[in-house]
Order: C-alpha cells, then sequence, then structure tokens
C-alpha cells in the first residue's frame, strides 16, 4: 500500500520536539506528514506529563538561556493566538546555600540576557516563604516571568494548530528505515508506505529503538517518579502567588505550587534506572515513595502528613552531557534524528522545531553541541 501524496517532509513522533517541527516547517510552506504511534502527548512519552517548567536559569550556560528566552516568546504568542492559557505565569524560584557557584552564574548569564529576575537573601527567603523549610538554603534567584506549561494539552494544541496549517496527522506506528544513502519512504506498521524529501524521527526516548546502531548506546533512557502531596483543606499557601515554582539545586529536587488541584508536584532530578519506555512499570516504587516523603516534610513541613494524591512515572531521554541531539543520520542522508531532551527539553520546543526548520530548508549549520560526533557512550552530565 503506498499513500498517493508526496510529502516535503515527514516528522516522526508527536511529543513536543516533532510537533513544532511539523508546526515551523508548515508555517514556512512545506508539506509535512507527523506520524505518531499513540498520540500527542500520550501517557508513555516524555511530553506526556500534565505540567513542565519553563525556566531562564542554566547557570553559565547562555544558548539554553537564550533558547528558554526565544521558546517562552513563542509559547506564549501560540497560547495567545489560538486562545489557550497553558502557561501559567507561577514564577520560577531557585535555592542553594552558600557555597553553591551556580546561582551567581546564572545570575551573571540572566543579567548578560536581561532577563528579569529578583536575588533573594536568607532573611527575605523566610519572611517571604514561610511554608518553606529552609535548611542549608541561604540564598534564593527568583523569575517571576517564568512558570509553568501544561504540558501534553499543549503538545496537543500545537499538533492541532498544525494540523489547521495544513500538517497531515496520521496515527501509526513507522518501520525503522534500513537503507544507506537517500531514503524514498517510510512503511508505517500497517503497511502503508510514505514518500517524502526529508525524515525527520523525533523519537524522543525511542529514539535509540529506532536506529539501534547508531543511538543505541548514546541515548540514555532513564526512570524518573513524580509525586503530588495532597494539600491540607483551606490551606492557599501551597497555590501560586504565594509558592512559586521552586528548585532546590544541590538537592536536585523541584517542583511545583498546587496547580488545578493535583496537589504540591515533587520529583527528584538524579537519574533513576535505565528503561525501555514500551515495558517500564508506570506505579511509584516503595523506595522513592519514602524518599520523596521524607524530604517533602523536611521542605513543606505542614505537608509531613498529607496523602499522595497522584503519581507519575516517565523517564527522561539523556544524551551523555545533556545537550540534545538534532542532527543528521551518518548514513541516510536525509534523515535527522531530534530528541535528547534529557530531562529539560520541553520548555525548547519552539525553539528546537524553529532550528530543525531552518537546518532541512536553509542548509543552517549545525550547533556542534546537538551534533552527533559530541555525544558519548558513557553518562557524565553536564547540562541542568
Ligand atoms: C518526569 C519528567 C519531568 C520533566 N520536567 C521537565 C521540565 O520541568 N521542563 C522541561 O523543559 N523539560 C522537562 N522534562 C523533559 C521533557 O519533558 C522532554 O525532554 C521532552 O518532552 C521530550 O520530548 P520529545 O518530543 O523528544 O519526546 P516524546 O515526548 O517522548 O515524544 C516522542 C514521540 O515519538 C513517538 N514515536 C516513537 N517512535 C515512533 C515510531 N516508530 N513511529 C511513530 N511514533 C513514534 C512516541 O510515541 C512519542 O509520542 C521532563 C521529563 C520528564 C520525564
Amino acid at each position: 500500500m503506498s499513500s498517493r501524496k508526496t510529502f516535503d517532509v515527514v516528522v516522526i513522533g508527536a511529543g513536543v520536539f516533532g510537533a513544532w517541527t511539523a508546526w515551523h516547517l508548515a508555517k514556512r510552506g512545506q508539506r509535512v506528514a507527523l506520524i505518531e504511534a499513540y498520540g500527542p502527548g500520550h501517557s508513555r512519552a516524555s511530553s506526556g506529563g500534565e505540567t513542565r517548567i519553563i525556566r531562564m536559569g542554566y547557570g553559565a550556560d547562555e544558548l539554553y538561556t537564550r533558547w528558554s528566552q526565544r521558546s517562552l516568546t513563542q509559547w506564549k504568542g501560540f497560547f495567545a493566538a489560538t486562545r489557550q492559557p497553558l502557561f501559567l505565569e507561577t514564577g520560577v524560584l531557585w535555592m542553594a546555600g552558600d557555597k553553591d557557584k551556580r546561582l551567581e552564574q546564572t545570575s551573571a548569564t540572566l543579567k548578560r540576557c536581561d532577563i528579569t529576575f529578583e536575588e533573594l537573601d536568607r532573611a527575605a527567603l523566610e519572611k517571604r516563604y514561610p511554608q518553606i523549610g529552609l535548611d542549608g538554603i541561604e540564598r534564593g534567584i527568583l523569575e517571576p516571568k517564568s512558570g509553568v506549561l501544561m504540558a501534553r494539552r499543549a503538545v496537543a494544541a500545537v499538533v492541532e494548530d498544525a494540523v489547521r496549517l495544513g500538517v497531515e496527522y496520521r496515527c501509526a506506528q513507522a518501520t525503522n528505515p534500513r537503507e544507506a544513502g537517500r531514503v524514498e519512504h517510510i512503511r508505517t506498521g500497517r503497511g502503508e508506505r510514505i514518500a517524502a524529501g526529508q525524515f525527520v524521527f523525533a523519537c524522543g526516548p525511542w529514539l535509540g529503538k529506532v536506529f539501534p546502531d547508531v543511538l543505541g548506546t548514546l541515548i540514555f533512557v532513564s526512570r524518573q517518579e513524580v509525586f503530588f502531596f495532597g494539600i491540607p483543606a483551606g490551606d492557599t499557601r501551597f497555590t501560586a502567588p504565594p509558592l512559586p515554582t521552586w528548585l532546590f539545586q544541590e538537592d536536585l529536587v523541584y517542583g511545583m505550587p498546587d496547580i488545578e488541584g493535583r496537589g504540591l508536584k515533587i520529583a527528584f532530578d538524579e537519574h533513576g534506572e535505565r528503561v525501555d519506555p514500551d515495558t517500564q512499570s508506570r506505579i511509584v516504587s516503595p523506595t522513592m515513595t519514602e524518599a520523596v516523603r521524607k524530604y517533602a516534610a523536611r521542605r513543606f513541613p505542614a505537608l509531613k502528613d498529607a496523602p499522595i494524591v497522584e503519581t507519575r512515572v516517565c523517564q527522561y531521554e539523556n544524551t551523555s552531557n545533556g545537550d540534545f541531539l538534532i542532527d543528521r543520520h551518518p548514513e541516510m542522508e536525509n534523515v535527522w534524528s531530534v530528541g535528547g531532551g534529557s530531562g529539560h527539553g520541553f520548555k525548547h520546543g519552539p525553539a528546537v522545531g524553529e532550528y530543525v526548520a531552518g537546518l532541512l530548508l536553509d542548509g543552517a549549520p549545525v550547533e556542534v553541541r546537538f551534533s552527533l560526533e559530541t555525544k558519548a557512550t558513557t553518562q557524565n552530565r553536564a547540562v541542568y
């Protein structure tokens, strides 16, 4: 069976990277097909959570600060144009001890990029956020204009708008291309053939399975558990604005205020065990439940006995150091891999899509940090 149409580009994967790539390509007049196995932002996808942080702070790493800045403008423009309030300006609060160097670096980068922020000392933190347990914390940075993206709904909205722009969306699983040189078409699990000039595989944690020879050892898929703690009845201290989105930098723990009554979100950013996105259990583990409970009691004493009201198990699709992977396949000249979001990619969806459209349509050079050749087979995380 062969699809009669030939597309300019087929994008495989409708997570945040694939959705924005299809959207930007369509905006630039391309005939695009978007192929997705399960549905945009589905429960097993890395983009499938309810909420994702968008923050500008990346220590000294100006590249990602600028990409966040650019993406936030696009997210806000998109939500305004489509009349969907899926960005919540909760503010983002970084907290760290006095030995931490990264807050200083963040503050220098934010200044350079002209981003609004406020520095808070311990006394100011205590006064403004009495609901937070601040042991070990001496300083904070508040990004008042940053916040939370309603993740899976935002992905669905981008796909819906891409379709309005002419993208052909199909629910199908693409089989792995195997030919060297130029790929003429991909096949779906139903035996359909879809022809195009270029193919973008934005398959997130599945990239290593799609291209096992090239990416099997370069994408490290790690299990990540997320918890939501029920807020005491009538207590408004855990919603925004009293509580912004927060990150305890040295603890590698982050979370959000109570959004849409789901409870206070808490997650450990440390990489969990390696997993397969198709088969890993989506039920949280007793060990992590215990650890997160203890942490919640320490940082939010009023939630010491709070019930866990929801949980999620997702996965990061890490590269060796946390830089994205956006590059041409080494043997298939018109095939691209786009992924490696590494636990921080969601916010960058718009900038990633725009960059990929530039690569495909303008022959723009590959940013070295995103290239395949900079990816290693052992993990040494450098981007947070
Ligand atoms: C718990 C958790 C918290 C996070 N928090 C944040 C945060 O606060 N801020 C932030 O910026 N980032 C965060 N991230 C990271 C961010 O969510 C990811 O980097 C981003 O969503 C990755 O998007 P993606 O499009 O690359 O992958 P995915 O969303 O996984 O999309 C890939 C898609 O490809 C499809 N696919 C794969 N193979 C095929 C095939 N053969 N045929 C058809 N379809 C296929 C899949 O079904 C899937 O829908 C977090 C991630 C997790 C797991």
